[in-house]
């Protein structure tokens, strides 16, 4: 039986391994963290605080993997029904905003209508960028006032730089009888995209993939550091060297080129035009649990350090001990537009300070636990040299026979679930060339 390797122990990763196990297969499977989980890992600080490597909610539409997922967490999973919120200079906004505009100041809620029905019937001039779409679908003031600044903070580029392949073919148009409804009054149903989200009661997010786990045969703390196609052999930082048959990979395309041997030059330097955001996590447990009404909120403005904050007490309350509540903010940077240029830890008393302006924290509250994390990989960012550049180096791995799979190895905006039935994708790939 030829030997299988599966590289990374992420939800693609473990993708891959669920439907080799299937075939009757036991795959080796490395991942260079001392962990398995990937982005999708838990932990658990200041006994018994359990964060997420950043928030982690399961809102898959697809029954198999709803049901696979359940019997990983043997049913015990909570149900929650989304309410979610924006901070925008001083107001509080139930998302989505367009639908919400009651309270903002008079005139721009004028202009936003009056911009929304004039973009209903007018015929959309070229769609060449992410803000030519956002125009067309909101008009300019809704488009400058709301997604375009989040998303500035959030993708670390502005619009104009992005391209429109990660939001379907389809022009947005906002519902005009919901976005009267919500300018009128403060009572509006929720049309949030995701209505209701599931999350494991115990263990944090992680617990969905603790089943898998045996179904490998897994060596954590190998971080790969060459792969060779012509001999089929993978190198590790550790020494250790191993052959393959098959070769699966989820780690991010960018670090991945470089340690081909014998990789083209355009084509590594294809991966090395890729874009991506790195995350960072500030995660407070704080001695309150009537934090927020919310699950989630996005912060708008720039003076406000993180992008958004969820907030883990209330997606199960076993992420924290009883009375207790915990914060989770996020903080986006990338190598090519926003630099990191500081420590995580420094980030935590900005944090704080953010959290305490907008009347989330209070001065008095205790807090039990803090800490920051890194996710070095964590949102595509679809700038306009991203497509060429994944063609490129997808149909590389393709002809050298590397079944990429994943957020970061199929380089686009996956889900858990997309991630996850991309490594069983991958998988069938290699069992089909086996064949
Ligand atoms: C902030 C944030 C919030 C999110 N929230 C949600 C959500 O609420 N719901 C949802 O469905 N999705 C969410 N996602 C998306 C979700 O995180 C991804 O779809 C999924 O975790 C990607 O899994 P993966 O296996 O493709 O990547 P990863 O989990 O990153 O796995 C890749 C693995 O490869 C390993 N690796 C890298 N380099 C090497 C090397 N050289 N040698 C060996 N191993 C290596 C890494 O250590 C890692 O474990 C979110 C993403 C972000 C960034």
């Amino acid at each position: 039986m030829s030997r299988v390797v599966v590289l990374g122990a992420g939800m693609a990763g473990y993708g891959a391994v669920h439907r080799l196990h299937a075939e009757g297969l036991r795959p080796l499977q490395f991942d260079r963290l001392p962990y398995p989980g990937g982005h999708t890992a838990s932990y658990e600080v200041g006994n018994g605080f359990i964060f997420d490597d950043g928030p982690h909610i399961s809102f898959t539409k697809d029954p198999r993997i709803q049901e696979l997922f359940a019997e990983c967490v043997g049913g015990e999973f909570e149900t929650i029904q989304a309410r979610v919120n924006n901070l925008w200079r001083g107001h509080w906004i139930k998302h989505p905003a367009q639908c919400n505009l009651h309270g903002l100041p008079e005139e721009l809620v004028v202009k936003i209508l009056v911009e929304f029905v004039e973009a209903q019937h007018a015929e959309p001039g070229p769609i060449d960028n992410y803000a030519d779409w956002l125009v067309a679908g909101f008009g300019r003031t809704f488009a400058e006032t709301f997604p375009m600044r989040y998303g500035l903070k959030y993708h670390t580029t502005e619009a104009v730089n992005m391209s429109t392949d990660w939001l379907g073919q389809r022009l947005y148009r906002p519902d005009l009888a919901e976005v009267f409804r919500g300018a009128l009054s403060p009572e509006t149903p929720e049309v949030h995209y995701i209505s209701h989200f599931r999350y494991p009661s115990h263990g944090g997010f992680f617990s969905y993939l603790k089943p898998f786990i045996d179904k490998a045969e897994l060596k954590l703390g190998h971080d790969l550091v060459a792969l060779d196609p012509s001999t089929r052999r993978l190198r590790f930082a550790n020494g250790h060297v191993e052959a393959y048959d098959r070769v699966v990979s989820s780690i991010p395309l960018p670090a991945l080129l470089p340690l081909i041997e014998g990789a083209p030059r355009d084509v590594v330097d294809a991966a090395g035009r890729l874009a991506w955001t790195r995350c960072v996590t500030v995660n407070l447990g704080v001695a309150r649990e009537d934090i927020s009404d919310c699950h989630w909120t996005y912060f708008y403005d720039d003076d406000f350090c993180f992008t958004r904050l969820s907030f883990p007490h209330m997606l199960s309350p076993n992420n924290t001990p009883p009375g207790t509540g915990a914060i989770q903010a996020e903080l986006y940077y990338s190598d090519k537009y926003r630099p990191l240029d500081c420590e995580p830890e420094s980030l935590i008393e900005p944090t704080i300070a953010d959290l305490t302006r907008c009347g989330l924290l209070r001065e008095d509250d205790e807090i039990l636990t803090r800490n920051a994390r890194l996710a070095p990989y964590g949102n595509v960012i679809f700038d306009l040299e991203r497509a060429d550049a994944v063609e490129r180096v997808r149909g590389y791995l393709d002809d050298i026979g590397v079944a990429t799979c994943g957020r970061y190895g199929e380089w686009g905006y996956h889900w858990t679930d997309e991630s996850f039935k991309s490594g069983e994708d991958a998988a069938q790939k290699v069992l089909d060339s086996k064949a």
